[in-house]
Protein backbone atom coordinates (compact mmCIF):
# COMPACT_ATOMS: atom_id res chain seq x y z
CA UNK A 1 0.00 0.00 0.00
CA UNK A 2 1.34 3.24 -1.11
CA UNK A 3 -0.74 5.69 1.26
CA UNK A 4 -0.09 5.82 4.58
CA UNK A 5 -2.67 5.40 7.35
CA UNK A 6 -2.38 8.22 9.13
CA UNK A 7 -5.28 7.68 11.54
CA UNK A 8 -5.27 4.94 14.14
CA UNK A 9 -6.17 4.31 17.66
CA UNK A 10 -5.33 1.90 20.39
CA UNK A 11 -7.22 0.01 23.36
CA UNK A 12 -5.38 3.34 25.24
CA UNK A 13 -8.02 5.22 24.57
CA UNK A 14 -10.99 2.91 26.38
CA UNK A 15 -13.14 2.38 23.04
CA UNK A 16 -10.75 0.84 20.40
CA UNK A 17 -9.57 -2.87 20.88
CA UNK A 18 -5.84 -4.18 20.10
CA UNK A 19 -2.37 -3.02 21.48
CA UNK A 20 0.09 -1.15 18.89
CA UNK A 21 2.01 -3.81 17.92
CA UNK A 22 -0.82 -5.51 16.61
CA UNK A 23 -1.90 -2.37 14.01
CA UNK A 24 2.01 -2.74 12.97
CA UNK A 25 1.66 -6.66 12.62
CA UNK A 26 -1.30 -6.01 10.40
CA UNK A 27 -0.12 -2.91 8.60
CA UNK A 28 2.99 -4.84 7.78
CA UNK A 29 1.12 -7.51 6.70
CA UNK A 30 -0.59 -5.21 4.00
CA UNK A 31 2.38 -3.88 3.07
CA UNK A 32 1.84 -0.70 4.24
CA UNK A 33 5.03 1.47 3.80
CA UNK A 34 4.17 3.72 6.42
CA UNK A 35 1.58 4.34 9.75
CA UNK A 36 0.57 6.48 12.12
CA UNK A 37 -0.51 6.19 15.63
CA UNK A 38 -3.47 9.25 16.47
CA UNK A 39 -4.81 8.41 19.99
CA UNK A 40 -7.65 10.56 21.71
CA UNK A 41 -5.69 13.36 23.56
CA UNK A 42 -6.87 13.62 27.24
CA UNK A 43 -10.21 15.63 27.37
CA UNK A 44 -8.01 18.70 28.49
CA UNK A 45 -11.34 20.74 28.51
CA UNK A 46 -12.95 19.05 31.74
CA UNK A 47 -12.03 18.70 34.89
CA UNK A 48 -10.23 15.14 35.00
CA UNK A 49 -13.27 13.72 37.32
CA UNK A 50 -16.07 14.63 34.37
CA UNK A 51 -13.63 12.91 32.09
CA UNK A 52 -14.94 9.91 30.15
CA UNK A 53 -12.25 6.75 30.44
CA UNK A 54 -14.62 5.21 27.07
CA UNK A 55 -13.97 8.21 25.42
CA UNK A 56 -9.88 9.46 25.48
CA UNK A 57 -6.98 8.37 27.35
CA UNK A 58 -6.42 9.54 30.69
CA UNK A 59 -3.72 12.32 31.43
CA UNK A 60 -1.65 9.48 32.95
CA UNK A 61 -1.13 7.50 29.77
CA UNK A 62 -0.33 10.45 27.99
CA UNK A 63 3.44 10.68 28.01
CA UNK A 64 3.50 6.57 28.21
CA UNK A 65 1.62 7.01 24.64
CA UNK A 66 4.22 9.24 23.03
CA UNK A 67 7.23 7.10 24.61
CA UNK A 68 5.07 3.74 23.13
CA UNK A 69 5.21 5.63 19.67
CA UNK A 70 8.85 6.78 19.53
CA UNK A 71 10.28 3.37 20.80
CA UNK A 72 8.11 1.76 18.10
CA UNK A 73 9.04 3.70 15.40
CA UNK A 74 12.59 3.26 16.41
CA UNK A 75 12.77 -0.38 16.32
CA UNK A 76 10.19 -1.40 14.04
CA UNK A 77 12.20 -1.63 10.87
CA UNK A 78 10.20 -2.60 7.95
CA UNK A 79 7.68 0.29 8.05
CA UNK A 80 8.21 3.78 9.00
CA UNK A 81 5.80 4.89 12.14
CA UNK A 82 4.71 8.58 12.91
CA UNK A 83 3.44 9.55 16.41
CA UNK A 84 0.55 11.53 15.80
CA UNK A 85 -2.46 12.50 18.18
CA UNK A 86 -6.36 13.37 17.29
CA UNK A 87 -7.30 16.43 19.35
CA UNK A 88 -10.63 17.70 20.36
CA UNK A 89 -11.36 21.13 19.28
CA UNK A 90 -12.98 23.04 21.88
CA UNK A 91 -13.69 27.11 21.21
CA UNK A 92 -11.91 28.84 23.80
CA UNK A 93 -9.24 26.52 24.92
CA UNK A 94 -6.75 27.11 21.69
CA UNK A 95 -4.17 28.79 24.09
CA UNK A 96 -3.86 24.99 26.43
CA UNK A 97 -3.80 22.69 23.14
CA UNK A 98 -0.72 25.15 21.38
CA UNK A 99 1.03 24.20 25.15
CA UNK A 100 -0.17 20.99 24.98
CA UNK A 101 1.08 20.35 21.51
CA UNK A 102 4.27 22.06 21.79
CA UNK A 103 5.22 20.27 24.42
CA UNK A 104 5.74 16.70 22.78
CA UNK A 105 7.89 15.88 19.52
CA UNK A 106 4.70 15.18 16.92
CA UNK A 107 4.73 14.39 13.44
CA UNK A 108 1.41 15.35 12.55
CA UNK A 109 -1.47 16.74 14.72
CA UNK A 110 -5.62 16.08 13.48
CA UNK A 111 -7.95 18.23 14.55
CA UNK A 112 -11.65 17.25 14.85
CA UNK A 113 -14.96 18.39 16.24
CA UNK A 114 -16.88 15.54 18.06
CA UNK A 115 -18.53 18.29 19.81
CA UNK A 116 -21.70 20.61 19.30
CA UNK A 117 -21.99 22.87 22.55
CA UNK A 118 -21.09 19.47 24.37
CA UNK A 119 -23.42 17.30 22.40
CA UNK A 120 -21.35 14.59 21.34
CA UNK A 121 -23.08 13.94 18.06
CA UNK A 122 -21.47 11.20 16.46
CA UNK A 123 -21.61 9.03 19.76
CA UNK A 124 -24.38 6.60 19.35
CA UNK A 125 -25.64 7.11 23.18
CA UNK A 126 -26.35 10.60 21.88
CA UNK A 127 -28.06 9.86 19.33
CA UNK A 128 -31.66 10.76 20.35
CA UNK A 129 -30.58 14.07 20.35
CA UNK A 130 -30.79 14.79 17.11
CA UNK A 131 -34.86 14.18 16.99
CA UNK A 132 -34.72 17.62 19.55
CA UNK A 133 -32.53 19.83 17.15
CA UNK A 134 -33.07 21.44 13.41
CA UNK A 135 -30.93 19.73 11.04
CA UNK A 136 -30.05 22.42 9.49
CA UNK A 137 -28.76 24.17 11.94
CA UNK A 138 -26.92 21.78 13.15
CA UNK A 139 -25.32 21.31 10.03
CA UNK A 140 -24.55 24.99 10.14
CA UNK A 141 -23.02 25.02 13.45
CA UNK A 142 -20.58 21.90 12.82
CA UNK A 143 -19.53 23.72 9.91
CA UNK A 144 -19.02 26.82 11.39
CA UNK A 145 -16.58 24.88 14.31
CA UNK A 146 -14.94 23.07 11.34
CA UNK A 147 -13.65 26.36 9.97
CA UNK A 148 -13.10 27.48 13.23
CA UNK A 149 -10.43 24.46 13.99
CA UNK A 150 -8.93 25.46 10.69
CA UNK A 151 -8.27 28.55 11.21
CA UNK A 152 -7.25 28.28 14.68
CA UNK A 153 -4.05 26.97 13.13
CA UNK A 154 -3.62 24.69 15.83
CA UNK A 155 -3.64 21.61 13.24
CA UNK A 156 -1.83 20.25 10.06
CA UNK A 157 -4.85 18.45 9.47
CA UNK A 158 -8.73 18.44 9.67
CA UNK A 159 -10.13 14.95 10.47
CA UNK A 160 -13.39 13.44 9.30
CA UNK A 161 -14.93 16.96 7.71
CA UNK A 162 -18.34 15.59 7.30
CA UNK A 163 -18.32 13.60 10.07
CA UNK A 164 -22.10 15.20 10.98
CA UNK A 165 -23.52 12.59 8.48
CA UNK A 166 -22.12 9.56 10.27
CA UNK A 167 -25.75 8.47 11.07
CA UNK A 168 -27.37 9.53 7.49
CA UNK A 169 -28.62 12.44 9.03
CA UNK A 170 -28.53 14.35 5.78
CA UNK A 171 -30.00 17.47 4.65
CA UNK A 172 -32.46 17.31 1.33
CA UNK A 173 -29.76 18.89 -0.38
CA UNK A 174 -26.14 18.40 -0.12
CA UNK A 175 -24.63 21.53 1.42
CA UNK A 176 -22.41 22.54 -0.87
CA UNK A 177 -22.29 26.44 0.86
CA UNK A 178 -20.79 24.82 3.38
CA UNK A 179 -18.42 22.57 2.03
CA UNK A 180 -17.36 25.65 -0.09
CA UNK A 181 -17.24 27.38 2.81
CA UNK A 182 -15.02 24.75 4.78
CA UNK A 183 -12.86 24.19 1.57
CA UNK A 184 -12.04 27.62 1.36
CA UNK A 185 -10.83 28.19 5.25
CA UNK A 186 -8.69 24.80 5.00
CA UNK A 187 -6.82 26.77 1.95
CA UNK A 188 -6.74 29.80 4.00
CA UNK A 189 -5.10 27.99 7.26
CA UNK A 190 -2.50 26.04 4.89
CA UNK A 191 -4.37 22.83 6.98
CA UNK A 192 -4.52 19.50 5.06
CA UNK A 193 -8.01 17.47 4.27
CA UNK A 194 -8.58 14.07 5.81
CA UNK A 195 -9.85 11.45 3.53
CA UNK A 196 -11.36 8.85 6.50
CA UNK A 197 -12.60 5.47 5.41
CA UNK A 198 -14.52 4.96 8.82
CA UNK A 199 -17.75 6.38 6.90
CA UNK A 200 -17.78 3.46 4.89
CA UNK A 201 -18.50 1.40 7.83
CA UNK A 202 -21.23 3.21 9.78
CA UNK A 203 -24.70 4.37 8.46
CA UNK A 204 -23.35 7.21 6.30
CA UNK A 205 -22.32 4.39 4.03
CA UNK A 206 -19.86 6.80 2.55
CA UNK A 207 -16.12 7.71 2.90
CA UNK A 208 -15.73 11.29 4.84
CA UNK A 209 -15.29 13.91 2.79
CA UNK A 210 -18.22 13.28 0.57
CA UNK A 211 -17.20 13.54 -3.46
CA UNK A 212 -18.50 16.94 -3.71
CA UNK A 213 -16.90 18.37 -0.73
CA UNK A 214 -13.79 16.77 -1.82
CA UNK A 215 -13.51 18.23 -5.12
CA UNK A 216 -14.44 21.76 -3.87
CA UNK A 217 -11.06 21.46 -1.47
CA UNK A 218 -9.31 19.73 -4.61
CA UNK A 219 -10.62 23.10 -6.82
CA UNK A 220 -9.21 25.11 -3.37
CA UNK A 221 -5.89 23.55 -3.86
CA UNK A 222 -6.40 21.79 -0.03
CA UNK A 223 -3.65 19.06 0.40
CA UNK A 224 -5.12 15.79 1.58
CA UNK A 225 -3.95 12.96 4.27
CA UNK A 226 -5.61 9.20 4.42
CA UNK A 227 -6.31 7.49 7.13
CA UNK A 228 -8.41 4.64 7.88
CA UNK A 229 -9.72 5.71 11.68
CA UNK A 230 -8.89 2.12 12.46
CA UNK A 231 -10.24 1.14 15.96
CA UNK A 232 -9.57 -2.70 15.88
CA UNK A 233 -5.66 -3.92 14.21
CA UNK A 234 -7.81 -5.60 11.04
CA UNK A 235 -9.10 -1.97 9.79
CA UNK A 236 -5.67 -0.45 9.05
CA UNK A 237 -5.78 0.42 5.64
CA UNK A 238 -9.63 -0.60 5.41
CA UNK A 239 -11.20 0.79 2.24
CA UNK A 240 -8.30 2.45 1.04
CA UNK A 241 -9.04 1.06 -2.62
CA UNK A 242 -12.24 3.16 -2.65
CA UNK A 243 -10.31 5.96 -1.31
CA UNK A 244 -7.75 5.91 -4.24
CA UNK A 245 -11.00 5.95 -6.41
CA UNK A 246 -12.52 8.96 -4.74
CA UNK A 247 -9.50 10.68 -4.53
CA UNK A 248 -8.53 10.30 -8.09
CA UNK A 249 -12.49 11.03 -9.05
CA UNK A 250 -12.03 14.71 -7.84
CA UNK A 251 -8.73 15.39 -9.25
CA UNK A 252 -6.00 14.47 -6.16
CA UNK A 253 -2.95 12.49 -7.77
CA UNK A 254 -1.44 12.72 -4.79
CA UNK A 255 -1.45 12.45 -0.78
CA UNK A 256 1.13 14.29 1.89
CA UNK A 257 3.54 12.63 4.32
CA UNK A 258 4.70 13.84 7.37
CA UNK A 259 7.80 13.88 9.61
CA UNK A 260 8.09 16.42 12.83
CA UNK A 261 5.46 18.82 11.61
CA UNK A 262 6.77 18.73 8.11
CA UNK A 263 5.15 17.72 4.54
CA UNK A 264 6.05 15.97 1.61
CA UNK A 265 3.82 15.23 -1.00
CA UNK A 266 3.59 11.90 -3.10
CA UNK A 267 2.38 10.82 -5.97
CA UNK A 268 0.41 7.77 -6.67
ZN1 LIG B 1 -11.93 6.92 18.70
FE1 LIG C 1 -12.68 11.50 15.38
FE1 LIG D 1 -10.19 8.81 15.34
ZN1 LIG E 1 -11.48 10.15 14.59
Amino acid sequence: MIIPDYHIHTNRCGHARGQMQEYVEEARNKGCKEIGFSDHLPMYWLPSNFRDPGLAMQESDFPVYIKNVLDLGRTTQSLSIRLGVEVDYVSGWDKNVSQIISSHPFDYVIGSIHFIEGWAFDNPHRLAEYNHRNLEEVYEKYFNLLCEAAASGLFDIIAHPDLIKKFGFRLTNPPLRLYRQAAVAFAKAGVCVEVNTAGLRVSAKEIYPSHEFLRMCRIEGVPVVTGSDAHDPGLVGAGFDEALLLLKEAGYHEVTFFKERQRQVVKF
